[in-house]
C-alpha cells in the first residue's frame, strides 16, 4: 500500500523541534539507509554535456561542485533551517567564516555598520578592524540600551550586528527593539545566536534578517569539529550569501556536515541538561562569599532578567563569574579544578572554564576590557553534561583555595 499523504505529520513544519532534529532534511539514496549518508566527493559527473549545461544554467536542479553544493550539506542546512524557521541556510567551515560572510555579503565600500561592542573576539575584529580596511566604517555601542543603536545610525548604515547573550559578560541585547531601529533606517540586523542556541531564542521571529552560528559550540557539542551556518530568507541566502560562499570558498567539509547532522539528533537532550546544570550552579554560586557577582540570564539578580524572560525560552549553558581577589584569585580557583577543564571553547559536553582577560580578550587594552565589563576576576564557565553535584563539589574546592 502506498504511504498516505493526508497525515498532518507528513509536513515537517508541523513537527516539534525534537522531531525536526531527528528526521528533518533527511534524503535517502537508492539504498534506503536509515542514518544519513556521507557524500565525501568534490565533483559530480553528468550523463550528457547538455545535462551539465542545464545544471549550470539552473534549468534543472542538481549538484555541480561541493564547494557550494553537496547532498550531505543539503541535509544539514535543511535540518537547521527547519529548526530555525528560516527559508534557507548555508553552512561554512567555521563560525568566523559564517559571520564574515554574513557581514561582508551585505555591505560595500562607503557603507557603515553599527555593532554592540560586547562581542566574541573574532566578531569584533571583523567589524572594528577588517571592514574599515575595505571602506566600511563601523561604530560600536553599549548594546544594553537600544537607544544607543538609534543614536549611532547614519544614512549609509546597512548592517547592525549583535550577539545576545554576549561573550563573555552575558549581557543581553533587546533583539526586537534593535530590529525595529535597523529596519526604520533601511539596515539589516544580523544576530550571532551562539550563546542562546536555536532551541531557546528565535532571532528571525524577533525581526532579525540573518542569524549566524558557530556550529563548533552546542551544535557539535562534543568538541570535535569547526563549522558555521548562516540562516535567513531565500532572497538573502540564495542571493548575496550563496554568491560570496560560492566564489570565495569557505565551505564546510561533507564529513563535518555529517557529524553535525548526527549531533543535531541529540542537541535538545544535551542543551536542556547542560542548561539545567548551569541554572543549579548559578544558584549555588550566587551569594558565595568568594564571589562578587554571577551573570546568568535566568537569575533574578541579572540586570536584564525581565528582557531575558521575554526574549529567551530558557537560561543558557554559560555564565560569567567574578571572583574576589582579581586575576590571582581567578587563576588559583581555576587551577584547583579537577573535573572542569581550563579551555576557551564552549558549548561542550565537558565543562570548560576560561579567564577571558588573559585569553580570548588579551589583545584589548585594560581600559577596553573594563569598558566591556571584563574585570580581572572574571571567568566564563561553560557547563557540560557531568553530574551537577560533582561540578558543584569541584567549584567549591576551587573557591576554597582563594
Ligand atoms: C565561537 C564563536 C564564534 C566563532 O566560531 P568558530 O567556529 O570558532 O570560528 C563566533 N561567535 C560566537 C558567539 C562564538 O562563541
Amino acid at each position: 500500500m502506498p504511504k498516505l499523504t493526508n497525515n498532518p505529520l507528513s509536513d515537517p513544519s508541523n513537527w516539534s523541534p525534537e522531531t525536526q532534529l531527528v528526521h528533518g532534511g533527511s534524503r535517502r539514496s537508492q539504498f534506503n539507509e536509515t542514518s544519513e549518508a556521507i557524500f565525501l566527493n568534490s565533483g559530480y559527473s553528468y550523463p550528457t554535456s547538455q545535462h551539465a549545461e542545464d545544471i549550470f544554467t539552473h534549468k534543472i536542479a542538481g549538484h555541480n561542485y561541493s564547494r557550494f553544493a553537496n547532498p550531505t550539506l543539503d541535509m544539514f542546512q535543511d535540518r537547521m533551517a527547519l529548526l530555525e524557521g528560516a527559508e534557507a541556510a548555508r553552512a561554512f567551515a567555521s563560525g568566523m567564516s559564517a559571520v564574515t560572510n554574513a557581514v561582508m555579503s551585505q555591505v560595500r565600500a562607503g557603507d557603515h555598520i553599527v555593532a554592540a561592542r560586547a562581542l566574541f573576539g573574532g566578531c569584533r575584529y571583523v567589524v572594528e578592524d577588517l571592514m574599515p580596511r575595505f571602506g566600511v566604517a563601523s561604530t560600536l555601542v553599549d548594546g544594553r540600551d537600544p537607544a544607543n543603536f538609534e543614536q549611532a545610525m547614519r544614512p549609509n548604515t546597512k548592517v547592525v550586528f549583535v550577539e545576545s547573550p554576549t561573550n563573555p559578560t552575558i549581557e543581553l541585547v533587546d533583539i526586537k527593539a534593535v530590529a525595529d531601529i535597523a529596519h526604520a533606517h533601511g539596515a539589516r540586523l544580523i544576530v550571532d545566536n551562539v550563546f542562546a542556541t536555536a532551541l531557546f531564542q528565535h532571532p528571525l521571529k524577533l525581526g532579525a534578517d540573518l542569524v549566524t552560528y558557530s556550529t563548533t559550540k552546542h551544535i557539535d557539542g562534543q568538541g570535535r569539529t569547526l563549522g558555521g551556518i548562516v540562516l535567513g530568507s531565500k532572497e538573502l541566502i540564495e542571493g548575496d550569501v550563496h554568491t560570496l560562499l560560492r566564489q570565495t570558498g569557505p565551505s564546510l567539509s561533507p564529513f563535518n556536515a555529517w557529524l553535525l547532522l548526527k549531533s543535531l539528533e541529540t542537541m535538545p537532550l544535551r542543551v536542556e541538561k547542560m542548561t539545567s546544570n548551569a541554572a543549579r550552579i548559578a544558584d549555588y554560586l550566587e551569594g558565595h562569599p568568594k564571589v562578587v557577582r554571577v551573570a546568568y540570564p535566568f537569575l533574578k539578580s541579572h540586570p536584564q532578567h525581565e528582557l531575558a524572560k521575554r526574549q529567551m525560552a530558557n537560561g543558557s549553558t554559560l555564565m560569567a563569574i567574578d571572583v574576589k581577589g582579581g586575576r590571582e584569585a581567578a587563576f588559583k580557583f581555576s587551577d584547583a579544578l579537577s573535573v572542569i577543564l581550563i579551555s576557551n571553547n564552549l558549548g561542550d559536553a565537558k565543562s570548560l572554564i576560561t579567564h577571558p582577560g588573559t585569553t580570548t580578550h588579551q589583545r584589548f587594552t585594560e581600559d577596553v576590557r573594563l569598558e566591556s565589563g571584563i574585570t580581572p576576576g572574571l571567568l566564563r564557565l561553560s557547563v557540560g553534561l557531568e553530574n551537577v553535584d560533582d561540578l558543584i563539589k569541584d567549584l567549591e574546592f576551587g573557591l576554597e583555595q582563594i
